[in-house]
């Protein structure tokens, strides 16, 4: 007979150490610093100059924030690893929007709620960290990164009011761009 152990499944999201918390931090404020960029961008090429703006402003919260980090990192006389990724992904599955490859005729509407999306997940990957770490350092770092992603939350969502709809044609180009070969 075999033995069933009722033990829970170990949480993946428990991080106990600093090193660790640095390394996954750093690896998600460089991605949404960069997807920042990247939305910025496409904005800009919609002549939508305030989102863009917007954007580009919190690209550079998130660049700073990975400078902060790496300095954590320094500071503990930590090694970045050099393992971990984080990548951003859509509200609907990856088949909807690749945010790695974000279509250039997206509304405001659904550039930011990209982002609120990676913001909200971003809240939680920290906030879980918080609740599950036992380390005092460990938990109190991961407290104070997830109130800053809670703060883009509420920027986020105060940017949507602005952008409420999404037209049903937004992909509809009537001058697409040329292709060549
Ligand atoms: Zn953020």
């Amino acid at each position: 007979m075999s033995k069933v152990h009722k033990q829970p499944e170990p949480k993946a999201a428990t991080i106990n150490n600093m090193a660790e918390l640095l390394a996954h931090a750093l690896a998600l404020e460089i991605e949404a610093a960069e997807r920042y960029a990247d939305l910025a961008e496409v904005m800009e090429a919609h002549n939508n100059m305030h989102v863009s703006n917007l954007f580009s402003k919190m690209s550079e919260i998130e660049d700073l924030h990975a400078e902060h980090i790496r300095k954590l990192i320094e500071d503990h006389g930590l090694q970045p690893l050099a393992n971990v990724e984080y990548q951003w992904s859509s509200p609907e599955g990856p088949e909807t929007i690749d945010p790695g490859d974000l279509h250039y005729l997206m509304t405001p509407n659904q550039t930011l709620n990209l982002a609120l999306f990676n913001e909200k997940r971003a809240f939680e990957f920290f906030d879980d960290l918080a609740r599950n770490a036992t380390d005092d350092e460990t938990k109190k770092l991961a407290q104070e990164l997830a109130e800053e992603e809670e703060e883009h939350v509420a920027w986020v969502e105060k940017w949507l009011e602005d952008y409420p709809d999404t037209d049903p044609d937004w992909d509809y180009d009537s001058d697409p761009p040329i292709v060549q070969d």
